[in-house]
């Protein structure tokens, strides 16, 4: 596996942080809003799972950035869906605002529903994974043309613009949100039946896990499990899957979501700490597209400490 193994621009910004802070024009302009987001939530929280328009999210990235600066969030990630299209965009805009932003990707992995994987510090140019990226957007446009066709056939005229209008976004499964709130199908079955074998073209072009693992890393990232509450009911199953996936090489879990309670975050990163793996947290903000959740503070009760970020910058360190 071959890692840059320090992330220097990074590491002196956290270090010259301070200084940097009473010299930021942000920080210059917006003294008394900063104070009044510190007294709320702390500056030393961070978001690591975040959603721009590059994929599903309806915020572009610059106005994420300065969204998390108003917040006084010190450090997000943008974790757009199969996509890396917004980092560049929200690196320059952490300048401005004195946010540290790391890059990341929200990976779809092939694995009976549908697993994700959370890339952080990846190097968001690296031509294998844009390569895979670009190859898979060019696959969702032409299931996409394919879904729409048999819609058509079926009765069912709705054009892209119409989806984009209450899902921000176009997807199959944006496309599956926007007939069920639309009521012109009544339910997932009734999809399956038009464009079913559409969905599972999709499914069968995805990375497997262990896949997705090694491209994040061959892009110099490190490889989290994302919402791990999301892949099963059972505790038991769950915890196999983390261990199969720590033998794949994966770095660790995203204990911390905005959809885990107190009890599963603390279980999580117990199950960490058990088996050596990293914490990685965030809302898993979406904008205006999830309702009553904020970036930073989740449904109002999410704090993702910065020792999560300090802790995978240890491990840059040493590898
Ligand atoms: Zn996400």
């Amino acid at each position: 596996m071959i890692r840059v193994a320090v992330d220097f621009q990074t590491i002196r910004y956290r270090v010259t942080m301070k200084k940097h802070n009473t010299q930021c024009k942000y920080h210059a302009d917006h003294t008394a809003n900063m104070q009044i987001a510190r007294r709320g939530h702390a500056r030393e929280f961070i978001d690591l799972h975040t959603h721009t328009t590059a994929s599903d999210g309806s915020f572009p990235a610059g106005k994420l950035v300065r969204e998390a600066a108003v917040k006084g969030l010190s450090a997000i990630a943008i974790t757009d869906h199969d996509s890396v299209a917004g980092v560049e965009e929200g690196i320059e805009e952490g300048k401005n605002h004195c946010i540290e932003v790391v890059p990341g990707i929200e990976m779809t992995a092939r694995y009976n529903s549908e697993m994700h994987l959370l890339g952080l510090y990846i190097d968001h140019s690296n031509n294998q994974l844009t390569n895979y990226l670009q190859k898979l957007s060019v696959l969702r446009m032409r299931l996409l043309v394919k879904a729409f066709s048999l819609l058509s056939s079926r009765g069912i005229s709705i054009t892209p613009a119409e989806v984009m209008v209450t899902q921000s976004t176009l997807s199959l499964s944006s496309l599956a949100d926007h007939l069920l709130i639309k009521g012109l199908v009544t339910t997932r079955m009734d999809i399956d039946a038009i464009y079913g074998h559409v969905w599972e073209e999709w499914q069968n072009n995805l990375l497997t896990p262990l896949e997705c693992i090694a491209f994040i890393h061959e892009s110099n990232g490190f490889a989290f499990l994302a919402h791990p509450k999301r892949l099963d009911n059972d505790d038991a199953q769950i915890l196999k899957t983390i261990k199969l996936l720590r033998e794949y090489g994966m770095d660790g879990i995203e204990c911390i979501h905005a959809e885990h309670t107190p009890a599963d975050r603390k279980k999580y990163m117990c199950w960490a700490k058990q088996l050596g793996l990293l914490c990685t947290g965030g809302s898993d903000f979406h904008g205006a597209k999830k309702s009553g959740l904020e970036i930073g503070t989740g449904y109002g009760d999410l704090e993702v400490p910065y020792s999560f970020l300090e802790s995978i910058k240890d491990k840059q360190l040493k590898e």
